[in-house]
């Protein structure tokens, strides 16, 4: 039925790189022949799920979005991909998203865009735009997003569904393309807070192959998700996200959130975080240093595309040539950036100094979670953009990720739940759940109560 409305919908909304309907049958009929020999598969067997187009997956193509892994197939499945096919999950196919997860419109694919199922002149938000919308459109159950800066959230906010981006560490990065290593963060989407918990158990969880994967239990996220009550609870508004430059329809949409969790029981106090606001900067240094070092192993070498290659030009010419032709304008002004950021002499004023600002945001999660249980806010400023407006003004774009930042600098869990449509244009709206490192459950628990 997936495969079905994937192909009826597909042509509008193109939420997806690659579908291959032989090899998802196939899977679901292995996980049948499973599950008639009697082995004991958890509660997600047989679901069907689409995987964000990082993730290696060993039986269908993995590019990132970009030309240079264009048709790659890897060797192996990633940590994530690996764990949900023994749960028993079926994967429907890949989905898009901003090349190397470096956008917030999915609109840097150098494939092609998504568009919103809400409105198809809008973006889903990115990168996992692709995720986001397949779900929204119910073209997929489930999906997996990553999140480095707010790729999972902002998308999940402006399509109406439900978003987590896991405490880092977490979830494995292994087997997921790197964007910024220190930041990245594998997560669930789904269309509840149930469903989501549910992914969240299946693919989390302690994993040798990344060194830093966090050795410890990991909170019971499902447990959570079906205890909706939070008679009591300490609430804090972080003040520093709200009034100016936000839309008033997702104000009005975080206000009635507010008065919901109060009725509830809650104790809702606003609290400050001054360092939140050189968040969105500190992490426009970070992530494009991180970047310019792990995007070095695409080197014409090693993996995909190679241009130039006849015999009469130096390794060096073919890596030049292969690297202009294979990497999309984003990803080269990242590259550019992070190489400049790191390069000596500047790196103390740039790089160093952007990791002190992510210290002092780690102090204001700590001294604010000495207060309350949960910090909230809006997920994004606004409701999803018109495709094309911001797409050639980066500033414009990096905006989108202005309240989802401060959780991806300090590591903790963050999720965003849908809370409505914005008066203005009748789009979904989602609210920003921060719980502290490891305190994953607080997020489905809040997250729980609002959806009820
Ligand atoms: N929009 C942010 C960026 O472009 C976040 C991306 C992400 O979380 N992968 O870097």
């Amino acid at each position: 039925a997936h495969l079905d409305r994937i192909e009826q919908v597909e042509p509008k909304v193109r939420a997806f790189l690659h579908v291959d309907r032989e090899v998802t049958l196939e899977q679901a009929r292995a996980v049948d022949e499973r599950i008639r020999q009697g082995e004991k598969l958890g509660p997600l067997a047989g679901v069907p799920i689409a995987h964000k187009d990082i993730f290696a997956t060993r039986d269908m193509p993995t590019t990132a979005a970009s030309k240079i892994l264009e048709g790659w197939r890897p060797p192996y499945d990633a940590t994530v991909t690996a764990r949900l096919r023994k749960a028993g999950l079926v994967i429907l196919g890949k989905t898009n998203l901003d090349e190397f997860a470096m956008g917030s419109s999915t609109e840097n694919s150098a494939y092609h865009a998504t568009h919103n199922p809400w409105d198809l002149t809008r973006v889903p938000g990115g990168s996992s735009g692709g995720s986001s919308a397949a779900v929204a459109a119910y073209q997929a159950p489930l999906s997996t997003g990553t999140d480095t800066g707010g790729s999972i959230r902002q998308p999940a906010a402006v399509t109406g569904i439900v978003g987590m981006k896991p405490t880092y560490g977490g979830s494995s990065r292994y087997g997921l393309i790197a964007f910024a290593s220190s930041l990245d963060t594998p997560g669930p989407f789904a269309r509840n807070v149930m469903d989501a918990a549910l992914l969240h158990a299946a693919f989390s969880g302690h994993d040798p192959m990344d060194s830093t994967s966090i050795d410890a239990a990991v909170p019971d996220v499902v447990e959570a998700a079906s205890n909706a009550d939070i008679a009591g609870m300490r609430i804090g508004v972080v003040k520093e996200f709200g009034g100016e430059g936000y839309q008033q329809g997702v104000l009005n949409r975080f206000h009635d959130a507010v008065e919901l969790l109060e009725s509830l029981g809650a104790k809702v106090v606003e609290l400050s975080c001054p360092s939140f606001t050189t968040a969105l900067p500190a992490y426009y240094l970070i992530a494009p240093s991180e970047c310019s070092s792990n995007l070095a192993r695409f080197d014409a070498m090693r993996y995909g595309l190679r241009v130039g290659d006849d015999g009469t030009r130096s390794a060096e010419e073919v890596m030049a040539l292969t690297r202009a032709a294979g990497f999309g304008p984003e990803v080269k002004r990242r590259i550019m950036l992070g190489t400049y950021a790191l390069s000596s002499g500047y790196y103390d004023a740039y790089y160093g100094q952007a990791q002190k600002v992510r210290t002092l945001i780690s102090r204001d999660f700590e001294a604010a979670f000495h207060q309350v249980d949960v910090l909230i806010s809006p997920t994004t400023p606004t409701t999803a953009f018109p495709i094309g407006e911001r797409a050639d003004d980066p500033m414009a774009m990096y905006l989108a990720d202005l309240c989802t930042i401060p959780s991806n600098l300090s590591g903790n869990a963050a999720m965003s739940v849908p809370i409505g449509l914005a008066d203005e244009d009748n789009l979904p709206v989602g609210l920003q759940i921060m719980a502290p490192v490891l305190g994953d459950d607080r997020c489905y628990r809040v997250g729980a109560a609002v959806e009820k």
